[in-house]
């Protein structure tokens, strides 16, 4: 995945949940409007009936009342428009099970009717001719009795419907300001993670940019190190990128000690140069003078080399040169350090050797010179100066000490080691 998607994971997640989250509030919201819609449907035909009961009822009493008033016995008989108007109501309210149960529309219906029942033989007795006084009497005392209690069942109905009413609008709108609030928090714990997330990605980008950066900057350095090499985290550009710049190191790695070595090498014989040993020779120089261990000089030169070069060519020459460097290599330990020294001149530094042990390997060396047989040119000699350090020597005076044994060994006739104790007392 690219850094372009994965920045984009974040920040459309976002979006996918927060469109879910509105999703969710607008079902939420019209569910409840819908549920509101419901109760107001059942409850409504329900308050307007138990209201209009209970003017009904008041207006039979008061027509009851009116009509004994004005003598009228038309207007009694008028009630029983309105009384069945509340049976009627009563029957309808009990279609509304549970909401009205079918006990409390009968017990309603039984006060109602033994109040009327007895308000209307009241009326009518009052209407008429004669008048039982105690009957009167009765009448009048269960007419209070059940009027209060119809009266009560009729307030109370009402009263009871309205407040389930308006506790069911209540509950529902408690219940969606709940959903929205529980919505509201998962949407800011939304925003953390996406922060979150975002954050992490790009502290860990960050990072790795960083390594690059570090790393780009260390190859940029006069000595940079080219052996360092970054890990892959990620496959997107930055991978690509860490695995750009790793490949580069191992090409910037190859071709430094490819240099290297080309700067510290003899071209013909694959030898040091003069320029590596100068710098061995200062090496090796700071350890006897540190640690006071031995250290052995050997210059070889070719004898009368001029004329493999008259005789054979130039291109005899090299070869003469090569199988020599070859010789010198295949006899020396690996401690010991060879090199050319300039045209068919070679020196070899051999550390912890004193002149002895020194002068044995020179002549190793001219005994293994002495018995090759050098292509096209055969046999040839080499002749050897040997010196060893002493206190407060230099390369210096160290090489012009083993150049002179060589000058003495060439004047001897050639094909031999001379080391330093053959030079004149006072040279050393
Ligand atoms: P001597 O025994 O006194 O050393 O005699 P020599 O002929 O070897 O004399 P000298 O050491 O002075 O000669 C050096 C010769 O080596 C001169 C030069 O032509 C030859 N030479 C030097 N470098 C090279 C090289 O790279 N290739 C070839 N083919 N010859 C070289
Ligand atoms: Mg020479
Ligand atoms: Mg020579």
């Amino acid at each position: 995945m690219s850094i372009f998607q994965k920045m984009l994971v974040a920040p459309l997640a976002g979006v996918v949940l927060y469109s879910v989250y509105l999703a969710f509030i607008y079902d939420e919201q019209k569910a409840s409007r819908q549920a509101i819609e419901e109760i107001r449907a059942v409850y409504l035909p329900l308050l307007e009936l138990s209201g209009r009961n209970v003017l009904l009822f008041d207006a039979i009493a008061s027509a009851l009342k009116d009509a004994v008033l004005a003598g009228e016995i038309e207007w009694v008989q008028n009630t029983r428009r309105d009384k069945a108007q509340i049976d009627d109501n009563l029957a309808r309210l009990q279609t509304y099970a549970p909401v009205v149960t079918t006990e409390e529309a009968t017990r309603i219906q039984e006060n109602f009717q033994r109040y009327y029942d007895n308000a209307h033989a009241l009326a009518m007795i009052l209407l008429g001719e004669n008048s039982d006084t105690a009957r009167i009497n009765e009448l009048i005392e269960n007419v209070e009795r059940y009027h209060g209690q119809a009266a009560a069942d009729f307030d109370r109905l009402r009263a009871e419907l309205l407040e389930r009413f308006s506790q069911r609008i209540d509950d529902t709108q408690q219940r969606l300001r709940r959903q929205v609030l529980i919505a509201a928090a998962l949407g800011v714990v939304l925003i953390v993670v996406i922060v979150g997330v975002t954050f992490v990605m790009s502290l860990s980008t960050r990072k790795a940019l960083r390594e690059v950066n570090l790393a780009l900057r260390n190859m940029a350095q006069d000595k940079p190190d080219f052996s360092r090499r970054l890990t892959r985290a990620s496959n997107d550009e930055l991978g690509e990128l860490v695995g750009w710049f790793n490949l580069l190191a191992d090409k910037l790695e190859s071709d430094h000690k490819q240099i290297e070595l080309l700067s510290i090498t003899d071209k013909l014989t694959q030898l040091y140069n003069r320029t590596k040993i100068d710098e061995l020779f200062q090496l090796e120089l700071n350890k006897v003078r540190r640690y006071g261990e031995a250290l052995a000089v050997i210059l070889i030169d070719l004898d009368h080399f001029k004329s493999v070069n008259d005789t054979y060519g130039h291109q005899a020459g090299d070869q003469v040169l090569r199988e020599l460097a070859g010789i010198l290599r295949s006899n020396l330990r690996d401690t010991d350090h060879v090199g050319r020294w300039g045209g068919e001149e070679f020196i070899v530094l051999a550390p912890n050797t004193d002149l002895e042990q020194a002068s044995r390997l020179a002549e190793k060396l001219r005994a293994a010179i002495a018995g090759h047989a050098f292509t096209e040119v055969g046999g040839r000699t080499g002749s050897f100066g040997v010196a060893s350090h002493h206190d407060g020597d230099d390369e210096d005076t160290l090489t012009k000490r083993a150049d002179a044994c060589l000058y003495v060994s060439k004047k001897q006739g050639r094909n031999q080691v001379v080391n330093e104790t053959a030079l004149p007392i006072g040279t050393i």
